[in-house]
């Protein structure tokens, strides 16, 4: 689309999404949690009881395996059973017949503040992802940050994500993360708030370490009973160039004072090399670290990592879509990384649906291989579920279906076109399912979407906004 047709294409729908805006409301009006004074949201479902029956049910769990035909039983927000059948009177019965039951999926990895941008990074250098979004998200305001993260955590839950990591780099006041992470309460989901650094902060300038410990000292007002955690979105020893040491030390210090996860973005690119090498020399990897990328990780630096018990996000579709290469997701593997797979920004890979990157991953691995069976849809799928959740420090609460787990299930209907017929339950999710497959949406014992609906929120609400939020910044910003 040339740029004048593209101008004149986006006024249209900014005009579109106004008249769209005036009839809906939404669907479920209540109080909105501490810190939404003055503003609605959605109330979130209740905690029930109920039984998913007749579905096909994938547990992930390697002693449980495959239920040709099975139950989940869930209470007050836990499973408490799954079987061939299980007894359980009086509880609700939600039918799944024709349907995957599988554990949901956890994300990984995910700039949703700049989901607003989703198709903004353009064709040549000056429009590209990060000047795209650096220019965006200078002038982005608190209720910017809440729009771009309730776009994305209503797109994950309807694309069957019921974990998210919310990896902020955009904080350019206490109040920019409160709005955010105020989004991912009121939508329900599971998630880690990894607190970044604003767009256009110098590599020479440290974070605001007494706002992070602040939040992190108020942090039980905004976990949402234990859904939300905080992280440190770390920016370590390079981004464009190498940052000064009175920067990155202190910076990981913090995080370890108040023993929280750092998650960093390392060795995309080529060069400069051997940057994860670099930081196991001074002892910065560890546990708590989370890699992000790695596309070009050495075989020595995987040891390093695995060494160091640290994890790696897998993000193959932004890597391909934005040049960065093809990550060696099988060395990871064998290098006994426990690794998840992540979304990274819509803005790079259009739509985020996780089915979506987990093929990708398979396939840009047998790709790079030349091996067909490099990988698996099997395998894929762990990545996406109880492996995603390893690598996460949350295998012990999510992943798989398991009697004790919290109660965090997706069903996904094979009576679509696209999903007919139906034969292997990891191929057809890895290589068909789409969002609007996504049936039943559980988070913590809430049934977030029903019959392929959201249940919380009013889609057409969310996008409304969403809408007059990007036309709002982009006439502040000047540009494009
Ligand atoms: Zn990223």
């Amino acid at each position: 689309m040339c740029e004048l047709c593209r101008r004149s294409f986006l006024r249209g729908v900014a005009a579109f999404g106004a008249a769209a805006a005036l009839p809906s409301p939404l669907l479920a009006q209540a109080p909105g949690p501490a810190g939404g004074a003055g503003r609605t949201a959605s109330a979130l479902p209740a905690r029930g009881e109920f039984v998913i029956r007749n579905g096909f049910v994938l547990t992930m769990d390697p002693a449980l395996g495959d239920l040709p035909r099975g139950a989940v039983h869930v209470r007050n927000g836990e499973i408490v059973a799954v079987g061939a059948d299980v007894n359980a009177p009086g509880a609700e019965i939600i039918d799944a017949t024709d349907m995957i039951v599988l554990p949901g999926l956890v994300e990984t990895h995910w700039h949703m503040w700049n989901t607003l941008f989703r198709s903004f990074s353009g064709d040549e250098q000056a429009h590209g992802y990060f000047p795209t979004v650096a220019r965006y998200g200078a002038v982005m305001t608190p209720d910017d940050m809440y729009q771009g993260a309730r776009l994305a955590a209503a797109e994950a839950i309807n694309a069957g994500m019921t974990t998210v990591h919310d990896w902020c780099h955009n904080i350019r006041s206490r109040e920019h993360a409160e709005r955010d992470i105020q989004a991912l309460k009121e939508a329900g989901i599971r998630a880690r708030f990894s607190y970044g650094w604003a767009q256009g902060q110098g590599d020479n300038d440290i974070l605001n370490l007494k706002d992070i410990e602040a939040l992190h000292a108020a942090w039980k007002d905004h976990a949402n009973d234990g859904l939300i955690t905080l992280g440190l979105g770390w920016r370590g020893k390079f981004r464009a160039g190498p940052l000064p040491e009175n920067v990155y030390r202190p910076e990981l210090e913090a995080a370890r004072a108040m023993g929280i996860p750092v998650t960093v973005h390392i060795q995309s690119r080529k060069e400069p090399a051997n940057q994860i090498a670099a930081h196991a020399k001074e002892n910065l990897l560890g546990k708590d670290v989370q890699l992000v990328h790695a596309v070009w990780a050495t075989p020595d630096e995987l040891k390093m990592v695995k060494d160091a018990g640290a994890t790696i996000s897998i993000a193959t579709t932004s890597d391909l879509r934005i040049g960065f290469g093809s990550p060696p997701v099988s060395d990871f593997l064998a290098a006994g990384v426990p690794c998840g797979v992540s979304v990274d920004t819509a803005a790079l890979i259009g739509n985020a649906s996780l089915f979506g990157v987990l093929r990708d991953v398979r396939d840009a691995e047998n790709a790079r291989t030349l091996n067909e069976f490099k990988l698996t849809a099997r395998r894929v799928l762990e990545l996406g579920t109880i492996e995603g959740a390893r690598s996460m420090g949350i295998d012990d609460k999510v992943g798989s279906l398991k009697a004790g787990k919290r109660a965090d299930i997706i069903t996904v209907t094979t009576r679509a076109l696209n999903m007919g017929a139906f034969l292997d339950p990891a191929h057809l999710l890895v290589g068909s399912a789409l969002p609007q497959n996504v049936d039943t949406v559980v988070v913590d014992g809430r049934i977030l979407k029903r019959s392929g609906k959201l249940v919380a929120v009013s889609e057409a609400q969310v996008v409304a906004d969403a809408r007059d939020t990007v036309e709002a910044i982009r006439k502040r910003a000047n540009w494009r």
